[in-house]
């Protein structure tokens, strides 16, 4: 992959008010990258704007998880889970380095504290999700005694606790899942900008769609760009962008009201607080759902919760009650670990783009399904699905582009490659040899087995690179905060090589330090931002100016507030 730094991001913008492109695309986040990564592979020129950073949305604020979705079994979406464990198997090819199976467990109690975690109704729906999953190269589900359950989770209630449920999903990163796509999409020609947001329509005489009117965030400049071709992923703001397409005088309507944004937050606490080696499902203690616990990164992450939202979309944030809820879960299934708030290192919130079913009682039950909706005036809106399905929906999305490019402009598209086959960013290594060959680039470059094994996981085939952009400094080499292994080298990696402009797109969505070493990511922040200065040419008024918004961003979006 070559280079895609704050010049390409110049040089993109230059691009976007002087070409003709067929395709504009609207959100970067993973909906965004899917369908700019599939149109430039099939030779469409194509180009792709996020308002914020890439990842910015919903898309870094997920639970990290690549699956089927075993509760999509009770409303018998049997279609939707096994479309979800497909593209599972395909991200495991395509994306080894961010797909990570897992082992995921479920207690059973003697008496189920929850009526829908009654262990036959679990039995049954796992043996469903083995059937839907057959083929994938992941385990059967299993079922574990009660000592093996409580060896895997000391902490865990051992009152009346008879075993556990086995079964098997994939961890991921979900930001960098969004910039290996972009990156990969960039390698194939799209033209990405991030800090672009599109603030109106342009349109022809026959009143369709012929391009947009930009802002340019790092300038405050204004730009024209033409395009055949419209489609708005902008997940929640989906319908802020239709509503751009209208003019009240004339239409006399709007287009609110097709989303409805259901929050769910999450919260990380370390690894010894609660002492987990695999990931768990834990009855919520109020609402029909479970939480995950998952081991991440050195971490344990857990969520999430699912209600309606109508605050402010654009920096969405935890509430000190939303936290305490899954605390009180936690205690109630790991009394041992008595979690208390002062434990929590992080918090951070998402909103699902869920498609309005405004009959639904609670957003619990609003479908997961895509939609796809085409405006008269040629948008064509895509949003819902899942981090899973992006690739699907990507496919699903430009395969309907080319036709109405085919249909208005008589242009066809190349057959070009379909991404099935298209080895993302940093994919070109084996899943099930990350271990030994971290094991082995320890050992040749002389760092921690940790270090290197982290630098797989996250960049997968292009670690190596991030080790050379080390080797011209040795400074570089050492870790960016305490004791997490990611070294200085990313940061720097991370400018040169994935578009990052701020602190936050660093410490937030390239190495997710924010999440992980939550209050210790401001004490790290002036290294990083003397780094970047470096690389961005900042004077020390724009290293302050940084080090101010990035401290805003934390408090703001990763610290819970009060209700
Ligand atoms: P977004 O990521 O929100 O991207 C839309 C982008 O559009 C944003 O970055 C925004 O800044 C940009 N934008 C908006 N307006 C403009 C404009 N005018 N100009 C330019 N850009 C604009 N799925 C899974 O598969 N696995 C999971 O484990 C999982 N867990 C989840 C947990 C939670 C709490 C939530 C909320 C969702 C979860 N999901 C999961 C679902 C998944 O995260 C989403 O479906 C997915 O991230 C949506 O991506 P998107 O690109 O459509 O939206």
């Amino acid at each position: 992959m070559g280079e895609c730094s704050w010049r390409t991001r110049l040089e993109n913008v230059k691009r976007l008010s002087r070409d003709n492109f067929d395709l504009l695309i609207i959100g970067g986040g993973i909906t965004g990258a899917g369908l700019a990564l599939d149109a430039a592979a099939r030779g469409l020129n194509v180009a792709v704007v996020e308002k914020r950073d890439f990842a910015a949305g919903t898309s870094s604020r997920s639970t990290k998880l690549l699956h089927g979705g075993l509760r999509y079994l009770e409303h018998f979406d049997f279609a939707m889970v096994r479309e979800g464990l497909r593209e599972r198997a395909t991200l495991l090819k395509i994306a080894p380095h961010l797909a990570e199976p897992f082992r995921f467990l479920i207690p059973i109690y003697e008496q189920s504290k929850r009526n829908y975690d009654h262990p036959l109704k679990m039995r049954l729906g796992l043996v469903f999700y083995d059937l839907l999953a057959a083929g994938s190269g992941l385990g059967r589900h299993q079922r574990l005694s009660r000592e093996e359950a409580l060896q895997l989770a000391p902490q865990l209630d051992a009152q009346g606790l008879k075993g556990a449920f086995v079964y098997y999903d994939c961890r991921t990163n979900d930001s960098r899942l969004v910039i290996e796509v972009l990156k990969s999409a960039h390698h194939y020609g799209a033209t990405i900008a991030n800090y672009t947001t599109v603030t109106g329509f342009i349109k022809d005489a026959n009143g369709q769609i012929s391009g947009a009117q930009l802002l340019d965030g790092l300038t405050d400049g204004l730009i024209e760009t033409r395009a055949k071709l419209v489609i708005n992923a902008t997940g929640v703001w989906m319908d802020e962008v239709r509503d751009l397409n209208t003019n009240p005088q004339t239409d006399g309507r709007n287009n609110t009201g097709r989303v409805r944004p259901s929050k769910g937050i999450h919260l990380t606490v370390s690894a010894e607080r609660l002492q987990v080696t695999t990931a768990w499902l834990i009855p919520a203690l109020t609402g029909h759902r479970f939480y995950f616990v998952v081991p991440w990164q050195g971490r344990i992450n857990i969520g999430t919760t699912d209600t309606d939202y109508q605050g402010d979309k654009d920096s969405p944030g935890a509430e000190e009650k939303e936290v305490q809820e899954i605390l009180d879960a936690m205690n109630a299934f790991f009394p041992e670990a008595n979690l208390r708030s002062a434990d929590v290192i992080s918090t951070w919130a998402g909103l699902r783009p869920l498609i309005g079913d405004p009959g639904a009682k609670s957003t619990t039950d609003v479908s997961r399904k895509e939609a796809v909706i085409e405006s008269p005036d040629g948008l064509i809106s895509i949003a819902g699905g899942k981090l899973t399905t992006y690739r699907l929906m990507a496919e699903r999305g430009i395969d309907l582009a080319v036709r109405r490019l085919n249909q208005r402009f008589h242009h066809r598209a190349e057959k070009g490659l379909r991404t099935h086959e298209i080895v993302i960013a940093g994919g070109e290594i084996k899943g099930d040899e990350i271990q030994s060959k971290a094991q082995q680039l320890a050992e040749r470059e002389g760092i921690e087995i940790e270090t290197a094994l982290h630098l797989l996981r996250a960049y997968g085939s292009e670690a190596q690179r991030v080790l050379e952009i080390a080797k011209s400094d040795n400074r570089l080499h050492r870790a960016i905060t305490g004791d997490l292994p990611h070294i200085l080298a990313e940061v720097v990696y991370a400018v040169r090589f994935e578009m990052a402009v701020t602190i936050a797109d660093v410490l937030a969505r390239r190495t997710r330090l924010i999440i992980l070493a939550g209050k210790a990511s401001l004490d790290c922040a002036p290294v990083v931002a003397e780094l970047m200065a470096k690389e961005l040419r900042w004077d020390e008024i724009e290293v302050e100016k940084q080090l101010v918004q990035f401290a805003t961003e934390y408090e703001r979006e990763y610290v819970a507030c009060q209700s």
